[in-house]
């Protein structure tokens, strides 16, 4: 058995190749639709979901609403793949899929920076009001700032500017500000890899007339450093600050800005639970954690492939390419044929693709110096309420010498995200304190990889 984890552009792209070739294969996710976090509005501007025909293909078994949690290796070289399913039940139903090949496709997730107040409800990530305005055509507020670094900012403002036009109540909502950390200035590498991704540009003049025609500026050099909150506790206003190439506060830069939603992005963190507990081998990508592949999307372990996001962030357009090629190779070891030139194209396409998104990721590196923005009671891991002075005190009085020896003293990165929120700016931390690099490719590893029941764990 083929099994794929996770639906998106980079699992439902290998599904799809090796479906036609007929090799029949599992994929599991755990969204109860296909699209992972990119295919959220199901269908493009021309209606069509470019792999609906999968839904109903014959040489695909579906598991939605159903996470891994767990992979072991058996004793005769195939995977033992543990699953639930949420069926709406407290007990979620459970099986255990025996798989000979593994394609890991499991994405990334959104990385926001925390500053004074952003536990205040309103502010939320890019990403959760993406998925808000794609998946259900809802504007998460009315008077709504995007802020952050990086090209994310731009699809965000596309959605909700969509539904801002299309809306009829009598007070119309608003996007009252957009902020991105970078100047313009650094942006030179992104417009050279954008001449060998040509399509690129035509996405990005779409942005730009968009924004233009709306009226909304992108202002630069600029980051939200407090939320504040009305009286009901809900948020009020931003302060916006101006900042240096560092990332550091320009003095008496400060504006206030009224607004009921904070989106915020400073890109993405490739999501390394399944890779740890698979063993797989890992490499640093300007401090972020990827699983390291080779030019088949071949990981260390024998059987295991890896596409999209969690070998590093790079947009549904390279997961598409990366879960095409992954197949390819899988085809092979069935003995199915593959075309060579056809081959030959898409890993050309993947080189492309990848000098754009280490275009990209160079541009809107996000340095450790965002910790200056806060003092000692700003909250870095909110599931539980672990402030930057008790991770620091970690470190100065108690001993700590890593990211994870300060989370065994404080418990940050212990509550329910399981550090997918906190665990990369926990690292910023260490950094400051330790003498160990700040980053590490094993330092989030987890035994078990999804919410489970007791009674699971202990059968
Ligand atoms: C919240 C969010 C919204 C985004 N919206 C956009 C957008 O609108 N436009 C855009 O260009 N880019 C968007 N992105 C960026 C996006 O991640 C990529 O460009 C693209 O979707 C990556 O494709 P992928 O196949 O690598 O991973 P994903 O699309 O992330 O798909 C991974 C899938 O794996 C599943 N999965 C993960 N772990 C498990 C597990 N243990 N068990 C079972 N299933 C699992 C997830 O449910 C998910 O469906 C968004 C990212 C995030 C985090």
């Amino acid at each position: 058995m083929i099994v794929i984890i996770g639906a998106g552009p980079a699992g439902l792209a290998a599904a799809k190749f090796l479906a036609q070739k007929k090799i029949r294969v599992t994929i599991v996710d755990s969204q109860s639709h296909t699209g992972g976090q990119y295919w959220r509005h199901h269908r493009d501007e021309r209606g069509i979901h470019p792999y609906e025909e999968l839904s109903s293909h014959p040489f695909i078994e579906w598991k939605l609403r159903t996470s891994v949690w767990q992979i072991e290796k058996s004793n005769t070289g195939s995977f033992h793949i543990h699953t639930i399913t949420n069926n709406g039940k407290e007990d979620g139903a459970t099986e255990i899929l025996d798989a000979q090949q593994i394609l890991l496709a499991t994405g990334a997730y959104d990385r926001t920076l925390p500053f004074h107040g952003w536990t205040t409800p309103g502010v939320m990530t890019q990403g959760a009001v993406q998925a808000l305005a794609k998946e259900h055509r809802v504007l998460a507020g009315k008077k709504i700032v995007l802020a952050g670094s990086g090209p994310f900012t731009y699809p965000v403002a596309q959605s909700l500017l969509k539904l801002i036009s299309k809306d009829s109540s009598g007070s119309k909502p608003e996007i009252v500000g957009v902020y991105e950390a970078r100047s313009q200035w650094r942006m030179w590498p992104i417009a050279l890899a954008m001449a060998l991704n040509p399509l690129k540009i035509g996405e990005a003049l779409g942005y730009l007339r968009l924004l233009k025609q709306s009226g909304v500026a992108m202002q630069r050099k600029k980051v939200i450093t407090a939320a504040h909150r009305n009286s009901e506790g809900e948020l009020k206003a931003v302060t916006v600050s101006a900042i240096d190439k560092n990332y550091v506060i320009v003095p008496g830069s400060d504006e206030y800005i009224e607004c009921d939603i904070a989106a915020i992005s400073y890109g993405f963190t490739p999501d390394m639970t399944l890779a740890g507990i698979l063993g797989l081998e890992r490499k640093l990508v300007k401090d972020d954690a990827v699983v390291a592949v080779n030019t088949k999307q071949e990981t260390s372990v024998a059987n295991v492939w890896a596409a999209g996001e969690v070998t590093g962030v790079g947009g549904h357009d390279l997961a598409i390419t990366e879960g095409l090629l992954a197949a390819m190779n899988i085809a092979r070891t069935h003995n199915v044929r593959t075309n060579v030139i056809h081959r030959l194209i898409v890993m050309k396409r993947r080189i492309r693709q990848h000098l754009f998104a280490a275009a990209t990721l160079k541009v809107f590196f996000v340095p450790g110096q965002w910790l200056s923005w806060n003092d000692n009671s700003t909250i870095i891991c909110r599931c539980e309420e672990v402030t930057l002075g008790e991770i620091s005190h970690s470190f100065q009085a108690l001993g700590a010498d890593s990211a994870r020896t300060a989370k065994l003293f404080t418990r940050a990165g212990m509550g329910l995200c399981q550090g997918r929120v906190c665990h990369r700016n926990v690292r910023d931390v260490a950094a400051l304190f330790s003498h160990e690099k700040s980053a590490s490719t094993t330092d989030n590893n987890r035994p078990i990889g999804a919410v489970i029941t007791l009674g699971e764990l202990s059968d």
